[in-house]
């Protein structure tokens, strides 16, 4: 019943992202007026002074590609000219997009000073965020003044796009991009919390899982989008250069998969394909191990491997689930709503590196607004299973204290009950009296018309009994087919009057079941609570005796024992 409004909640939330990347992300690529020339690729160490003083200049090759991409093997070395003097209001900006974890060098008028830019550093007066790689150029910048760009080389080739831009749009452009990443980033962030409040009070490995590997994402985005080397702490990482994206997307992994297994219950929903999967997690901590190691990632094969292995581990994880949710698992179904706009753009991402694509500028974005949106689900269907384990925790108490057939109290629960109501009526000083209460000749019922027929004159009987008494009141099966009312803050002389009441009405009952109507009738004992030594085995015991005198008597009556100050005993 509660399905509705959560769906609509999830379509509307997705639209609302969506809205916003589309609105928000830049509509249009910074203006180039750039002309790329390319040194040929050499194996020999360039001298820097040698290039940027001219004498090379008639080896630079005229490029037609926009791109200026690094390569595996070697440094590159590039030339861009303007083919006209800068006529921008403010100072033009010299940026590099796709250059993440890609190191550049740049010669630039008017002193051909070497200026690094670096994505992994700390900058004490940054004016640009790690969207591109960025510096500011002389505002007199005119034509016939080369910049030389040296591009080192890395594990795999980018497609790196030079620009020049106006300094007042590319600052406002940069801060949408700010804007963007920074609120995906709190998503996540709020899910982490939220998701730590709860384990704080129920401690469900499944949280930590996610915790865990929302965390690893999160600082994976957070690096990959560079705005995490000038949060406090940030600096920690920059040792780490490369490697550091790397990392955290080999911890996240294996930590996203405990969390699916367990969460979409795989491993009894789909347990050959769970087995599997639960195996496939290792090679990342592996991974994870080799990467703290100084040499490795510049180790193309590394990487590569860890590529191709999480893409398997992706796939095979998605039909696991897809697996799961054919055979009706709920938390699979919740997962693969979250999950799916996630492994596309993963997939996607991936596929983009492996084939060394130009990624499309909406991707950029795509890929944290997934993240966001899967967290968000995710913490529904998290609420959700809490919800459903409290519904089964509260039926396994109901089954555990209530009888089966007829939904009273069973005997465990009623003698409970009954030591509660009798401390209670102590505490209150208030009276308490009890009702014993047996079916006359019931064995006969049964065996005249069969047991089911008998069932039914029990269920019909309680039904009776339930509708002559009070809130406060309560019933139990205390056997076959005795029952016992208890009655807080009846006198002697009220309970007497309500078991008339009760045997008055099922006198009068009809009970119809299996084609036959029959009428039956009940024998009760009465007693109260008497005085501060009285337990409830004795209450008990008062009340059995007098059934047992009822019963005697002729039955379809009452007989209460007389309190005991009236007895003298
Ligand atoms: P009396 O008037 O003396 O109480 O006679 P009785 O036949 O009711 O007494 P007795 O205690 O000998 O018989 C109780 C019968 O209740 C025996 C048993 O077959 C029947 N019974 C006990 N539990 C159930 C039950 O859950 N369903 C049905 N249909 N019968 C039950
Ligand atoms: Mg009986
Ligand atoms: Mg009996």
């Amino acid at each position: 019943m509660y399905r509705g409004p959560i769906v609509v909640f999830v379509a509307c939330l997705f639209a609302a992202l969506y809205v916003l990347v589309a609105h928000a992300a830049p509509a249009a690529e910074p203006g180039s007026a750039l002309q790329i020339a390319a040194l040929p690729a050499t194996t020999q160490v360039v001298d820097p002074a040698q290039v940027v003083h001219g004498p090379m200049d008639a080896l630079f090759v005229p490029s037609h590609s926009a791109y200026t991409p690094n390569a595996v093997e070697s440094e590159r070395w590039y030339r861009l000219d303007t083919n006209a003097d800068w006529q921008g209001e403010t100072s033009p900006v010299l940026s590099f997009t796709g250059a993440t974890y890609i190191r550049i060098t740049v010669y630039a008028p008017p002193d051909y000073q070497p200026r690094a830019l670096w994505f992994a550093q700390t900058e004490e007066n940054s004016r640009f965020s790690r969207h591109r790689l960025a510096m500011e150029l002389p505002h007199d910048l005119h034509a016939g003044q080369p910049i030389y760009v040296q591009i080192a080389a890395d594990s795999f080739t980018r497609q790196i796009k030079p620009a020049l831009t106006d300094l007042a749009s590319y600052q406002s452009e940069d801060l949408n991009h700010v804007r963007l990443t920074t609120m995906f980033a709190s998503v996540q962030v709020t899910m982490i919390l939220a998701a730590l409040c709860l384990w704080m009070v129920l401690r469900d490995r499944v949280l930590v899982y996610f915790i865990g590997y929302t965390t690893f994402q999160l600082m994976f985005q957070m690096l990959t989008s560079g705005e995490i080397y000038e949060l406090p702490g940030g600096k920690l990482l920059v040792p780490l250069g490369t490697h550091a994206p790397w990392l955290f997307a080999a911890l996240s992994t294996p930590l996203l998969v405990s969390f699916i297994l367990e969460f979409c219950e795989l491993r009894q929903i789909t347990p050959t394909a769970a087995k599997i999967l639960g195996w496939m997690r290792w090679p990342f901590l592996l991974a994870a191990l080799l990467l703290c190691l100084p040499f490795a990632v510049r180790t193309h094969l590394l990487a590569s491997s860890f590529n191709v292995w999480f893409m398997l581990t992706e796939l095979w994880t998605l039909s696991t689930v897809v697996l799961a949710v054919s055979r009706h698992g709920r938390q699979a179904r919740f997962f693969l709503i979250a999950w799916m706009p996630q492994v596309m753009f993963t997939l996607l991402r991936l596929s983009q590196v492996l084939l060394n694509l130009d990624q499309p500028r909406w991707l950029e974005y795509g890929y944290p607004f997934t993240m966001a949106f899967a967290s968000i689900v995710v913490t529904i269907g998290l609420a959700d299973a809490s919800l459903r384990a409290r519904r089964e925790r509260d039926m396994a108490h109901h089954l555990a204290d209530h009888d089966a057939l007829t939904g009273v109290l069973n005997r465990r629960a009623l003698v409970r009950r009954l030591n509660a109501a009798i401390t209670e009526a102590r505490l209150q000083k208030e009276p308490f009296a009890l009702l014993f209460l047996d079916m006359d000749h019931f064995k006969s019922i049964n065996d005249r018309f069969g047991h089911a027929v008998g069932d039914a004159c029990l269920r019909a009987v309680v039904v009776a009994i339930a509708e002559e008494l009070r809130p406060a009141d309560w019933l139990g099966r205390y056997g076959g087919e005795e029952f016992i009312v208890g009655l807080p803050g009846a006198s002697h002389d009220n309970a007497v009057a309500i078991g008339e009441r009760i045997r008055k009405r099922i006198e009068t009952l009809h009970v119809h079941s299996r084609g036959t109507t029959l009428q039956t009738t009940v024998s009760l004992g009465a007693a109260s609570l008497d005085g501060p030594t009285d337990t409830a085995d004795e209450l008990l015991a008062r009340a059995d005796a007098a059934l047992y005198r009822a019963k005697s008597d002729g039955r379809n009556r009452i007989v209460s024992h007389p309190p005991l100050a009236a007895t003298g005993t």
